[in-house]
C-alpha cells in the first residue's frame, strides 16, 4: 500500500486542475486524414467563448529550432469558417499568413482547413499512407493574442494506425485527446500517428519512449543501453533531468540525418540500415546526445529571445554559438563521458574542427556573434559563396567553447570547469528567474568561473574574425599543435568541380584563391585545360609549380571564354595536435578536469 504524502496530494490537486483546464479548454482541434496518399491532413479548429468583434487567426511562419522563415500557410488550403450552427462566417485574409474573421454575431466559431505535408524533414510535417508525421507549428493555427490559452488536440487516425507518440499529455480516458497548457507547448509537441515500433527505458528517473518509424537495423537492446548512458551523462552536467516522461521520434530514411529539439521530445532523422556500421552508430548517438543536451541548453536556459517566441517573424539572437556550438561542443563531450569514443578519437575529431574552420575563408569575414544573428538568411539559405562570406556557428561555437571550458578549467586551478558555468546559468536564468539571458549576462557567468574578464576572447574571436590561438589553449593542456602545411609549395586552384553528365562544372572558389582572382565562375562548363580535356583536375596539378599559368577554355551559358590562371601555394592550414612528453602538474591537472570520464 502505498501513502498519500504530501507531495502526491498535491500532484493529485494538479491532476484535477488539469483535467478541469481540459474540458473547458476554449480553443480544440481535431485532426484526420481523407487523402493521406495524397499527403493531407485535415485540420478542425473550434474556437469558444469568443467575446471579441473581431477574430484573428494566424499560421505560425517558423518553427522554433530551425531558424528560417518557412511561410507555413503556403501549405493552407481550403479554409471554411463557419459559426455555431454551421453558417458561414466572412472573413478576410488580412496578411500572409493571418486571416481576420467577423465574430461580432458568433461566440463560437469551427473552422476547418486541409495542410499539404510533403517535406521530408524533422522540423516539416509529412504524411503518406503509411503514417503522420505531425510538426506542430505548421498544422495548427493560433489566436492573435490567445498563445497562453490552453488547447486540447483529437487525433483521429487513419483505420489500421495504432499508434500515437507525441509528449503532449493524453486526457485519461478519453481516446485520443491530448492537452497542452499553452501553444507554446503544443509548438514544442510534434505528433507521430502510424504503425511505428515503440520501446521504452527509464533513465535519471525520466521514462524515455523511443518511437521508431520506418524500420531499421537497430538492436534495441544495446540502443536502450547506449541512450540511457546519454541521458546519464547529459543530466550530470545539469544536476538534475527536469522532465518526468521525454519522447524520442526517430525518423529511419535511406540515408540522412538531422534533428530538433523540443523540451520534452526531439525528432532524430537516422539512417534505416546504419546501426550495424560502427561509425554511423557512433554518430547517431551523437546526434542524439546533441539533441538530449538541448533540452536543458536552449529549451530552458536559453538567450533571451528565445522563448517566448513571436511566431510571425524572424527571432533575433547573436548567441547561437552559445545554444548550438556549446551542444555540439557537448555532443563530442558526452559521446566521450559516456564511454563511445577514446581520448584519441576525440582529440582527432576536435583536430578536424580545427581544420575545416581554418580553412574557410569565411572565418576572415563573419564574426560568430554575426552569424548568429545572420542565420536566418545567411545560415539557412546558404548559396555557392557561403564559404567565402561566412562561417558555422555550429563548429566555431563548439572551438569556443573549448577554449572557454580551458580557459575556466586552467584559470581555477581545475576547480571549475565550463559544466560548472551551464549548471549555474541554468539554476539561475531558467529554475530562478524563469527567463533568458542576455549577452551580458551569460558572459558575467562565464567570467565568473573563469575568474577574470573573457574581453580578448570576446573581442577577437567571438565579436571579432582574429585566428583562435589555440596553442595557447591547448597548452593548458599539455597539448602542443602545428601547421604541417608551413612552408608546403603544392600548387593551389581553389576551384571545386562537379561532374553534370560528361561535362566538369566549376561548383566553387574559394576567396583570394588562383581560380578566384583570375575569374573562372562558378557553374563554368571547363571545355579544356592547355588544350587537353579533362574530367579531373587533381591529377591535372599533379605536374605543375606554383606561378605557372594554365590556360581554360571555358563554356558560360554557351559562350566560349578562354581565362588564363596563375597557381599559387596551398594557404590552407593543417594543424596536428600531439601530447607534449614533458607535461608538467598543472598540465595535467588541466586535461584530467577537462577529459575526465564519467565514474
Ligand atoms: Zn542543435
Amino acid at each position: 500500500m502505498k501513502l498519500l504524502t504530501f507531495t502526491n496530494i498535491l500532484f493529485f490537486l494538479m491532476i484535477i486542475s488539469n483535467a478541469k483546464a481540459q474540458n473547458t479548454a476554449n480553443i480544440q482541434f481535431q485532426i484526420s486524414f481523407t487523402e493521406p496518399q495524397a499527403h493531407y491532413v485535415n485540420v478542425q479548429m473550434t474556437i469558444q467563448n469568443i467575446k471579441a468583434k473581431v477574430t484573428t487567426i494566424k499560421m505560425p511562419v517558423w518553427a522554433p529550432g530551425s531558424y528560417l522563415v518557412r511561410e507555413f500557410s503556403k501549405n493552407v488550403e481550403a479554409l471554411k469558417i463557419n459559426d455555431a450552427n454551421g453558417k458561414a462566417v466572412s472573413y478576410l485574409k488580412s496578411t500572409k499568413n493571418s486571416w481576420k474573421i467577423n465574430t461580432a454575431n458568433s461566440s463560437k466559431l469551427v473552422i476547418n482547413y486541409r495542410v499539404y505535408a510533403f517535406e521530408v524533414s524533422v522540423r516539416t510535417s509529412f504524411v503518406d499512407a503509411d503514417q503522420a508525421f505531425l510538426s506542430s507549428p505548421d498544422i495548427f493555427m493560433y489566436v492573435d493574442g490567445q498563445l497562453a490559452q490552453p488547447v486540447t488536440v483529437t487525433i483521429i487516425p487513419l483505420a489500421g494506425w495504432k499508434k500515437i507518440s507525441t509528449a503532449l499529455e493524453a486526457i485519461p480516458d478519453k481516446g485520443n485527446i491530448f492537452y497542452a497548457s499553452n501553444f507554446d507547448q503544443l509548438y514544442d509537441s510534434p505528433i507521430e500517428v502510424g504503425n511505428q515500433a515503440v520501446f521504452y527505458f527509464e533513465a535519471a528517473g525520466v521514462t524515455h519512449e523511443v518511437a521508431m518509424v520506418k524500420g531499421g537495423n537497430y538492436n534495441t537492446e544495446r540502443l536502450k543501453k547506449d541512450m540511457a548512458k546519454i541521458v546519464e551523462t547529459a543530466t550530470a552536467v545539469f544536476g538534475e533531468n527536469p522532465n518526468k516522461r521525454y519522447v524520442f521520434i526517430i525518423h529511419n530514411y535511406a540515408s540522412g540525418g538531422g534533428g530538433l529539439e523540443h523540451k520534452n521530445s526531439t525528432v532524430l532523422g537516422a539512417m534505416r540500415l546504419g546501426y550495424t556500421d560502427e561509425s554511423t552508430y557512433k554518430d547517431f548517438l551523437s546526434l542524439v546526445a546533441h539533441e538530449y543536451f538541448h533540452l536543458w541548453n536552449v529549451k530552458r536556459l536559453r538567450p533571451i529571445a528565445l522563448g517566448p517566441f513571436d511566431y510571425d517573424k524572424e527571432n533575433y539572437t547573436t548567441n547561437l554559438w552559445i545554444a548550438e556550438g556549446f551542444t555540439a561542443y557537448y555532443e563530442n563531450l558526452i559521446s566521450y563521458r559516456a564511454g563511445f569514443t577514446s581520448q584519441p578519437e576525440y582529440i582527432t575529431e576536435l583536430e578536424k574542427d580545427i581544420n575545416a574552420i581554418a580553412n574557410q575563408p569565411g572565418n576572415k569575414v563573419q564574426s560568430l556573434s554575426e552569424a548568429s544573428f545572420n542565420a536566418w538568411i545567411k545560415y539557412y539559405r546558404p548559396n555557392e559563396n557561403s564559404a567565402n562570406s561566412s562561417i558555422s556557428y555550429y563548429n566555431k561555437g563548439a572551438l569556443i567553447a573549448t577554449v572557454l571550458d580551458l580557459t575556466i578549467i586552467h584559470n581555477s586551478q581545475g576547480k571549475y570547469s565550463l559544466d560548472d558555468a551551464m549548471r549555474y546559468a541554468y539554476k539561475l536564468y531558467h529554475k530562478k528567474l524563469n527567463r533568458g539571458y542576455t549577452d551580458a549576462e551569460f558572459r558575467a557567468v562565464l567570467e565568473k568561473f573563469a575568474g577574470k574578464p573573457l574581453s580578448f576572447i570576446y573581442d577577437n574571436y567571438i565579436n571579432g574574425t582574429a585566428d583562435i590561438d589555440f596553442s595557447t589553449y591547448l597548452g593548458f593542456a599539455g597539448y602542443a599543435i602545428n601547421d604541417k602545411n608551413i612552408g608546403n609549395q603544392a600548387p593551389y586552384l581553389g576551384a571545386n568541380t562537379t561532374t553534370l553528365g560528361d561535362k566538369l562544372m566549376v561548383k566553387n572558389i574559394a576567396r583570394n584563391s588562383a581560380a578566384y582572382i583570375a575569374g573562372l565562375n562558378v557553374n563554368d562548363n571547363i571545355v579544356s585545360v592547355d588544350g587537353l580535356s579533362t574530367n579531373n583536375l587533381t591529377t591535372l596539378l599533379t605536374d605543375k609549380r606554383v606561378g605557372d599559368v594554365l590556360r581554360f577554355l571555358v563554356d558560360r551559358d554557351g559562350i566560349e571564354k578562354t581565362i588564363e590562371v596563375t597557381l599559387k601555394a596551398n594557404p590552407n592550414k593543417k594543424w596536428v595536435i600531439n601530447k607534449i612528453d614533458s607535461a608538467n602538474d598543472a598540465q595535467i591537472k588541466v586535461l584530467e578536469k577537462w577529459l575526465k570520464t564519467q565514474p
